[in-house]
Parts: structure tokens; C-alpha cells; sequence
């Protein structure tokens, strides 16, 4: 039987989104776009990866089979039933090239990406699973879930249920950089999101070996060393914490007092850096 939802039907629902442009736009008063056209990325329920995740993060996290029992608590589904659905939307032309100027706090379009744009994410993640569900296929969207939540893990600090770059990861979308930003082909300057559904769907092929293969780091890259301006980034890695208490201290109280939404706005890392718009080679 022909499956309604194959990968080009699903980026197509992605695509008629945020062709509208009262959907994705910067804002109510910003008519233009928050996102340009995503890429998007397929990994099976049963994949090894998300018990390696689970193991390493902390036993809060959720598998895709533990995200879709908790919207489905009374499913008999299986791991190996469902798929990962992943999406990342790239952030525009025009946002990246405002924040290449910015050095400490952040630009105007990437603070409106950061609050509409998200809520065109979880539009996007609504309206996927939604459909999907409608079309008999039942789908959960992790990161609306009510349980969807922050925890602490002993390894890593802050950390929630369900991590969408995790995921992005899991379905070929890219590798982490050295700031744990995902590099896809459109580089790292994009938000992703999921759905986990009940679908005979086939894993994307993951082009690389390791988690950090498309990172320079090797090379002696140390451009988002640089762009931080709170210090969070470090030969060793990137300073949660330390990331974290910036945008909570500096950046949200800035964003809030000149555009007047509560945006946790930085992203300075993810631009002005090789990896920001296309995978560094
Ligand atoms: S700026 Fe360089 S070191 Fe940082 S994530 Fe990108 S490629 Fe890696
Ligand atoms: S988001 Fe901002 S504070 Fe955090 S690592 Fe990137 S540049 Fe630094």
C-alpha cells in the first residue's frame, strides 16, 4: 500500500508551512521570514544511538519508544515501529548577516527568530504530528509533550528529556562542533525539531563516522573560542553553565528591555564562524 507520508510528502507539509507567510515571519509586526527552506532527516525507533544517549546523558532521558509512550501510554507499539522524524529550519540570510556584527550581545532578528520563529517550530511540530495521527499514523512531538522538562545530568549539567540535536545527530543531519552546536550542510545557524511516529519510514544514512567529524577543531579551529563573549567555549568544550548564567544575566534581561519579549537570545558562536552556514571543508 502506497505510504501517504514518505520523506517528500513530509517535507512538503514542512515546505507548505512555511510558504505562508503569515506563519513564518520574524514576528506580528515583522513581515518577513524566521526560517529559510529546511533540510530534513529519518532515524529508526530501535537505533542503537538512543540507548548510547540514555546512557551517557542520564536514565531521565527519554528514548523515542519512552516519548511515545508518554502520549501514548495505552500503545503496544514497539522501538523498531517507530521513526525519528527530524527537520532544521536555517536561520535567513538576513539574520545571520545581522548577528556576524554583533560581538556581545545579540541582533534584533536573532532574538525575534529565537521567540516567533520557535513558536513556528512548534507549530511546525504540532501541525506534524497532528497530521501524521490524522493520517493513522500516531506521532508525538517530545519537546510539547507536558512531561518535556529540564533536568540535570551528573555528566553534562544542564539537560532536558529529549535532546532535538541528539536526534538531528541520530538521522544524518550533521555533526557537533566544539560549542555543541549541530553542523548540518546548512551549517550550524538553524533550530531543529522532531516528531516520533508510528511509521514504516527508512533511516537516513549517517555520512559520517563520529560525532564531531565535521568540526575544524582538528584543524586548529578556534573561531567560536572567539565569538563567545562570556568565555563558554574552550579548547575543552563548551561551559554550560557558564553559557547558560550569560544568557540569563546579560543577554534576556538586554533582549527584553529593547524588544520587549523574553528571549533566550545569544548564538554570537554560531555566526561569524566557518561552520555557520554550510559544512566547513
Ligand atoms: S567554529 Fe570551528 S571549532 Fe567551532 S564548531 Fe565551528 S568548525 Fe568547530
Ligand atoms: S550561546 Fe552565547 S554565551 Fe553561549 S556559548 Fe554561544 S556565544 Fe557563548
Amino acid at each position: 500500500m502506497h505510504n501517504p507520508f514518505g520523506i517528500p510528502e513530509i517535507l512538503e507539509e514542512l515546505q507548505s508551512i512555511l510558504a505562508d507567510p503569515e506563519v513564518n515571519r520574524l514576528g506580528p509586526e515583522v513581515a518577513e521570514p524566521a526560517w529559510e527552506s529546511p533540510l530534513i532527516g529519518v532515524s529508526r525507533g530501535d537505533d542503537p544511538l538512543y540507548a548510547e544517549f540514555r546512557e551517557t546523558i542520564g536514565s531521565f532521558y527519554w528514548t523515542p519508544l519512552e516519548a511515545f509512550r508518554t502520549g501514548f501510554p495505552d500503545s503496544g507499539a514497539a522501538a523498531s515501529d517507530l521513526a525519528v522524524i527530524v527537520w532544521a529550519l536555517p536561520q535567513t540570510a538576513a539574520t545571520r548577516h545581522d548577528h556576524r556584527t554583533c560581538t556581545v550581545l545579540p541582533s534584533r532578528r536573532w532574538s525575534l527568530a529565537r521567540h516567533y520563529g520557535e513558536a513556528v517550530n512548534d507549530r511546525i511540530r504540532d501541525h506534524l504530528a497532528r497530521a501524521l495521527s490524522g493520517a493513522g499514523y500516531p506521532a508525538v512531538a517530545p519537546a510539547r509533550l507536558p512531561e518535556f522538562q529540564r533536568e540535570t545530568s551528573e555528566r553534562f549539567g544542564i539537560a532536558s528529556r529529549w535532546s532535538e540535536r541528539h536526534a538531528a545527530y541520530a538521522s544524518g543531519l550533521g555533526t557537533f562542533g566544539l560549542c555543541d552546536g549541530l553542523i548540518t550542510e546548512r551549517g550550524k545557524a538553524v533550530r531543529f525539531g522532531s516528531v516520533v511516529a508510528a511509521i514504516d519510514l527508512p533511516a537516513t544514512p549517517r555520512p559520517y563516522r563520529s560525532r564531531t567529524e565535521y568540526c575544524l577543531r582538528p584543524s586548529g579551529c578556534d573561531a567560536c573560542i572567539r565569538r563567545c563573549p562570556a568565555g563558554a567555549i574552550s579548547a575543552e568544550g563548551h561551559d554550560k553553565e557558564r553559557c547558560f548564567a550569560y544568557i540569563r544575566g546579560t543577554t534576556m534581561p538586554f533582549v527584553e528591555g529593547e524588544i520587549g519579549i523574553p528571549a533566550a537570545s545569544c548564538g554570537l558562536c554560531q555566526t561569524r564562524v566557518p561552520c555557520e552556514s554550510r559544512r566547513p571543508r
